[in-house]
This record gives C-alpha cells, structure tokens and sequence, in this order.
C-alpha cells in the first residue's frame, strides 16, 4: 500500500545520507569488495545519488521482489534476529527509498554460466520498467527525484553542503569499520573520499584524513578476550579533522553508543578538557549475542547486555595506549 510505504518510509528515510547508509549496507550485505557512491547536486539540492558494488547481485525475480516491504533474505527464523550477522534485515530500505523517489536497479548475479543482467526502474512504488539487460557483476542503485511526491520532508532538508557532510559521514564511518574494502565517494564528478582495502584501519586513516594525520596515531588494542579491539587514539593536543571525533564500530557496524563514546572521554581524563573529546577510530569485535541492534529503525543505536565490562575494558585499552606514549 502505497500510504502506508510512504509513512514507514519517513522513519528510514529521512534525508540523501539516509539513502547512501541503506545502499551502502546492502552492498556490505551483498559482500561487496568495493563500493561507489556518486552524488550530483545542483541548485535544488541533492538531485541524483548512484551506489555501484561488486557484490553477488540478483536474479531477476529477486530484484522484483526486493523493493516490497518485509522483503529480506537475511533473516529466515526469529532466533536470527538475536544473532544479526549482516547489516541490513528489516527489508524496509529498498521498499522505503522506492516508496518515496524514482530508482533505476541495474543487477547481475555472479554466476558460472553467462546470464543477463536485470533493470528495474520503480517511481513512487510503482514499477514502470523490467527488462533484461548486460550489465557487470553486481548491483548498481539509481535514486532521483527523492522525495518529489513527501513535499514536506522535501522542504525540511538542509543546504547541499549540509546534507553532502551527512553523507561524507556515513562513508567515512563505513570505509573505517571496514577497512577490507575499498570505498570512493563522488561528488559532481570530484573525488571526495577513495580508500584502498588493504584490511588495516590505519591505512584507511591514511587515505580518509592523510598522511600526517596517520602519523600521529596511537594504536589501541584490547587486554581481554571476551572482546577485540582494535584501534588507534589521537594524542589529546591533536584536533579533529572535521567534526567527528569519536567513531567506534562493532562488528563492522558503525554504531552510536553514549556509553562507549564516555568511556573513550574518561580514558583521556585530565589530559583533555572537560568540553573537548579525543580524536579516537575504535572496531570491536564481540560475540553478537551482547549486541542489540534493533533498538531503532535506522540500527544506529545499539545496546549491549554487558555494558560495564565492555567500557571498563575500553577505559583500560586506551589508557593503555596513552601510557604507552607517557601521556
Ligand atoms: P534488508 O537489507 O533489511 O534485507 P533491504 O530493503 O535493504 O532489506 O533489501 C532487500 C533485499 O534486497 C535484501 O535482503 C537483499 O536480498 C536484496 N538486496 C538489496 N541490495 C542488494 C545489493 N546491493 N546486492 C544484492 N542484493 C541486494
Ligand atoms: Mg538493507
């Protein structure tokens, strides 16, 4: 029902970096080794956002299929929902973003045998095109026109620089939480961001923030076992390279977590002032069991059943990093 998939849209889709968050774990999903993201704007704002990946694709009929809510092929029996492996499985995203623009699907699924390639193009929930086509292993997703039928949400987004910033965020925090695989960010043609996929956070640290800034970075490493981590801090005279200082992954997901992000604070101490945050890149690794992602439709915010263990044993690894520098 069209209604109804425009309403439950505004929930996952609120703004273009919503979009690129969607696409770019599905590719994540759909095991991907390297990801594009190009974005054109004009006067009006963001006008077209395109994410191409090298990941297994679709079939024919499972790329019809994928645009209708509840449509996932991640989740087969409840019991899954408490071990989530893969980023995405509410199966809202595609029928969302299809709900509430214009998008062209170009997919092929990697196969032994040749076999064609599918386009789907589907406008305000409707699809208007399917054809068999030639295309490359893998999917490429083609959204316009977004939200040319919600002219509410429409009016509430902000500047192109501000929604572009939104976006630069939501690949920078994907290229660090995975650093096997190599992201490229376009804007009107010029690269923004390029990573390689050497599988080494620093080396992603070097291609987002550069060189220098590489340099001056601290490794952090976890003490226990129950959980890995793995990371690099920023001495505290070192400021941001652009507004976010904290990014923490778990489980390769980019997460938002209030206590972790204190944790990382209270490792620094007296050694930062009492409004300033620490520049710090953490990815941990623990048994998905602790982990609740399905807090919020957007599985940003996550939350954990052994909260106190995992901050204190983040407290303990970055002030070990600190000390090992006599900080
Ligand atoms: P979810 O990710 O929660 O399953 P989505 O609406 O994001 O739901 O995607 C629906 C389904 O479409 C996925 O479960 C997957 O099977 C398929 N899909 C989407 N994007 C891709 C992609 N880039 N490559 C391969 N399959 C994809
Ligand atoms: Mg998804």
């Amino acid at each position: 029902n069209a209604t109804i998939n425009k309403i439950a849209a505004g929930e996952v889709i609120e703004r273009p970096a919503s979009v690129v968050k969607e696409l770019v774990e599905n590719s994540l999903d759909a095991e991907a080794t390297s990801i594009k993201v190009e974005i054109t704007s004009d006067n009006n704002g963001i006008a077209k956002i395109r994410i191409s990946d090298d990941g297994y694709g679709m079939d024919a009929d499972s790329a019809l299929i994928s645009f209708s809510r509840h449509a996932t092929s991640k989740i087969s029996k409840i019991s899954d929902l408490y071990e989530i492996s893969t980023m995405g499985f509410r199966g809202e995203a595609l029928a969302s973003i299809a709900a509430v623009s214009k998008v062209t699907m170009i997919t092929k699924q990697r196969t032994l045998e040749p076999s064609p390639g599918t386009k789907i193009v589907i406008e305000g929930g409707d699809v208007v095109e399917q054809s068999p086509v030639s295309a490359p292993d893998g999917t490429s997703i083609f959204v316009e026109k977004l939200f040319f039928n919600t002219p509410v949400r429409k009016k509430f987004l902000k500047s192109v620089k501000t929604e572009f910033t939104h976006i630069f965020r939501v690949v920078e925090e994907a290229s660090l939480a995975n650093s096997g695989i190599s992201f490229q960010l376009l804007h009107n043609g010029k690269v923004s961001l390029s990573t390689g996929k050497s599988g080494s956070v620093l080396d992603t640290i070097t291609y987002v923030y550069g060189t220098e800034y590489a340099k001056e970075m601290i490794p952090v490493k976890s003490l226990q076992t129950f959980m890995k981590v793995d990371g690099f801090c920023a001495p505290p005279s070192l400021d941001a390279p652009n507004s976010r200082k904290i990014i923490i992954s778990v489980n390769n997901r980019p997460v938002y977590s209030l206590p972790l992000v204190q944790a990382v604070k209270r490792a620094y101490g007296t050694l930062l002032p009492r409004e300033r945050y620490p520049v710090c890149f953490l990815n941990i690794r623990i048994d998905r069991k602790v982990v609740d992602v399905n807090v919020h439709p957007a599985k940003k915010e996550v939350r954990f059943s052994r909260e106190k263990e995992i901050t204190e044993e983040i407290v303990a690894s970055v002030r070990e990093a600190l000390d090992s520098r006599n900080l």
